[in-house]
């Protein structure tokens, strides 16, 4: 019976695949891919018509798609696992920004995103041939700029070789417009990524895209990389074989990072898997003890997710998977702990927060993901979360004493008809009067008026 269910809910699944991935994306998405793609592709029969071919040229562009291609290799040996994003590609599309005639920059995306998708791993082929297209258009914009500027005519900007421009500028003012130009060149391809990971109604958050510490720390290591690169194609583009090893021990190191932060994390949220949150909590739990400070735990489950995967199919729930998380992480400060304990259950870890701001927090959750406003086939589905919260010395005094009060508290407000929050019957009665009105209860599990839930103005750090 349940093999049945199972397989009818995949075929349900195969129902709603579209024949052509790109058709079931967003409107919004399906018209930034065509722009892109489309606008690079105009650019590419313009310059084309206009860039005179060169034997040096495409000496130069060989060497540095050599390159590019021994770097994807190096990844596939050390197995690039999927969802890792970050590579040093951008070591050889900076040489090719500067060193040569803007079309250079907007084809050499095509053989290398030919090598991650034969080599490394089948992605789906509009999302490989849009990045391949907005690191060419990027390159394309950041080129003819350069180009254009160190000319001082514009009119030649698509066409000019560096070597034809030399002497034009001062080596400082050259090396000032080149790190604009390739800074130029980092901003536009991360914002196109960043609009096309928006419109595709991930939920990330916009802070997160474009402003993560890491990301950012590799994109300037990738542009220190790839204007050494640049210096050295300017000598002679065999000296590319001096900074081919650095390079790839880089991507190494990089790669070897982020295998190091997957094993940590939940592949779908993105949140902290269950041991490495465990090992977390644990600490901060000894850590809160020894201080003698509070700290509470939150067990938060999505309400009745198995019918929302059977009403809309699996993929969608993965998505909700990934609100919720995005949801919980954006309401709560950074020293919080949060993961994803399995399926559908989430842990949150409240450094510092006693009974009654932990109910204040989990109040706020539940609220905020009941607004998520997920969308499937166009109408919205309505989400809620049912939590189960314990405080430490209120409840038990280590990590599994308070994980199994807060699961039981949990059971309470699934029994109590769910989308609520509820403490376990163990709790002493201290939590404020207007509280114990809005929705959080000890024993005794009662409904929460939506909307009437505790002050959400507690907005995180
Ligand atoms: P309740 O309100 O009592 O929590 O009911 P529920 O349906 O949410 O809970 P139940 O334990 O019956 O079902 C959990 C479902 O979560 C079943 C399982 O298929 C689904 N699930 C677990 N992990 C994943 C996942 O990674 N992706 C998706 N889409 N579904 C998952
Ligand atoms: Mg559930
Ligand atoms: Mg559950």
């Amino acid at each position: 019976m349940a093999e049945r269910g199972a397989v009818g809910r995949k075929l349900r699944w195969w129902h709603r695949q579209p024949s052509w991935p790109l058709l079931s994306q967003p409107r919004g998405l399906a018209v930034l891919i065509g722009v892109v793609v489309g606008g690079a592709a105009l650019l590419g029969v313009g310059a084309a018509a206009l860039t005179p071919i060169r034997g040096a040229e495409l000496a130069t562009f060989g060497a540095l798609v050599v390159c590019a291609g021994l770097c994807v290799e190096a990844m596939r040996r050390l197995g690039k696992p999927s969802g890792l994003t970050r590579d040093l590609l951008g070591a050889w599309w900076l040489p090719t920004v500067l060193m040569l005639p803007p079309l250079y920059s907007l084809m050499i995306p095509i053989p290398v995103y030919l090598l991650l998708q034969f080599r490394i791993r089948r992605a789906v082929v509009h999302r490989r041939v849009f990045n391949a297209a907005s690191v060419g258009a990027a390159g394309f914009a950041a080129s003819t700029l350069f180009h254009g500027a160190v000319a001082d005519d514009w009119s030649q900007a698509v066409a000019l070789p560096l070597a034809a421009t030399e002497g034009a500028m001062s080596s400082v003012q050259g090396a000032l417009l080149a790190l604009a130009c390739c800074a130029v060149f980092t901003v536009l391809n991360n914002l196109a990524v960043a609009v096309a990971m928006y419109l595709s109604g991930t939920g990330a958050p916009w802070r997160k895209m474009l402003c993560d510490r890491e990301a950012l720390i590799v994109d300037g290591v990738e542009l220190c990389a790839g204007i050494t690169a640049a210096i050295v194609t300017g000598l002679s583009p065999l000296l590319l074989a001096v900074v081919l090893p650095p390079v790839l021990l880089l991507q190494r190191s990089l790669l070897f990072q982020q295998l190091q932060t997957a094993a940590r994390t939940d592949p779908k949220t993105g949140l902290l898997n269950a041991s490495t949150w465990e090992a977390e909590a644990g600490t901060e739990i000894a850590r809160s003890r020894r201080a003698g400070e509070s700290v509470a735990v939150l067990i938060v489950d999505i309400d009745h997710f198995k019918a929302v995967n059977d009403t809309y199919g699996h993929l969608f729930g993965d998505h909700v998977l990934f609100g919720v998380a995005t949801t919980l992480t954006g309401q709560l400060r950074s020293s919080d702990v949060v993961g994803r304990f399995g399926g559908e259950e989430f842990v949150v870890l409240l450094p510092g927060a006693d009974t009654a701001e932990a109910c204040r927090i989990a109040e706020r959750l539940r609220l905020r993901v009941g607004r998520m406003g997920l969308k499937a086939d166009g109408t919205e589905v309505a989400i809620t979360v049912s939590l189960g919260l314990a405080v430490l010395r209120e409840h038990s005094d280590d990590l599994v004493g308070l994980l199994a009060a807060a699961d039981l508290a949990l059971y309470r407000a699934k029994g109590a008809g769910r989308d609520r929050v509820c403490l376990p019957v163990l709790a002493r009665p201290e939590i404020p009067a207007q509280l114990g009105a809005h929705g959080v209860t000890h024993s005794e599990a009662v409904p929460s008026a939506p909307g009437g839930a505790a002050p959400e103005s507690d907005d995180p750090d």
